[in-house]
């Protein structure tokens, strides 16, 4: 029952740190993975600066600094290091697995005896 609360709540995951691919968030729970994007001149190839808007990965200008272009390509990195993380955004997607719901159940499970007694008696 508090559990439909927790999880309608809308959460950023802000605590969840950007250094590992994988992590449980601390403020809701959710299994979180961070994967990074990176954009592209479409014509020359140059990275861009890479932003959010409205939950779209683009870059940050319109034009290309190094040919004009206007056109884009979207990368999903693999890995990130230290120069693409200048250009790169990180975007936090939560991991609905069911391997993890059947995990919280057996654990809610175990924990609550009274549930099942209450049935018993029905
Ligand atoms: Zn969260
Ligand atoms: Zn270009």
């Amino acid at each position: 029952m508090f559990d439909i609360f927790k999880f309608s709540k809308k959460c950023n995951h802000n605590l969840v740190s950007p250094e590992k691919e994988t992590a449980y968030c601390p403020d809701c729970g959710k299994l979180i993975k961070n994967e990074w994007y990176i954009t592209r001149c479409a014509c020359c190839g140059v990275k861009l600066k890479t932003i959010f808007r409205n939950g779209q990965v683009v870059p940050q200008f319109h034009y290309c600094i190094n040919c004009g272009n206007s056109d884009f390509t979207i990368e999903k990195l693999e890995n990130i290091n230290f120069i693409d993380i200048n250009f790169a955004v990180l975007r936090k997607t939560v991991i609905e697995d069911e391997h993890y719901c059947a995990t919280t159940r057996c654990w809610q499970e175990r924990t609550n005896v009274q549930p099942k007694l209450l049935i018993q008696y029905l």
